[in-house]
């Protein structure tokens, strides 16, 4: 997934210290959002005015301040840290973060990146089914996870898994 590897660095020649410094150019093109901005992740992801439209919507659906705030996939991604609220959500809201993100990058490239308030609206449906999916995987995931040993886990993979 695509914050992953934002984060973990995976995006091929790029490094986790670029993606901080803010300054990944994809391509020396305009934003095709905005086209006013150069096309970085940052912007893309963030900072564009559409994105930063959606992250404002989902932030409102979350019943949370300042989501569109953030200006690093880093600091979005740890931004349920900053909040006082139980573990499950903080989860939910790591899922929704997940979620927006892969589907912001999704409408980009399936270039509906335009259409302003249209995409918006969709997006955040698509999040929103996104996330009802994703959470029921992770809940299952969770119960399997219950019962496995890490060591176990690194040398015999899917094979440790009851049936
Ligand atoms: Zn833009």
């Amino acid at each position: 997934m695509l914050a992953w590897k934002g984060v973990e660095g995976r995006i091929p020649t790029k490094t986790l210290s670029e993606l901080e410094k803010g300054g990944i150019h994809i391509s020396n093109t305009l934003c095709p959002g905005c086209g006013y901005e150069q096309e970085t992740v940052e912007h893309i992801l963030l900072m564009c005015l559409m994105s930063k439209t959606l992250w404002w919507m989902v932030g409102s659906w979350l019943g949370v301040k300042d989501l569109h705030s953030c200006s690093s996939v880093a600091d979005i991604l740890s931004f349920s840290l900053k909040l006082y609220i139980s573990k499950k959500k903080k989860k939910a809201v790591n899922c929704i973060v997940m979620a927006t993100l892969w589907n912001i990058w999704l409408s980009k490239n399936e270039k509906v990146f335009k259409v302003v308030q249209f995409s918006n609206a969709i997006i955040l449906e698509q999040v929103n089914e996104c996330t009802m999916l994703w959470m029921n995987v992770i809940a299952k995931m969770e119960y399997i996870m219950e019962n496995l040993v890490t060591e176990e886990w690194y040398t015999s993979g899917v094979n440790v898994i009851e049936n």
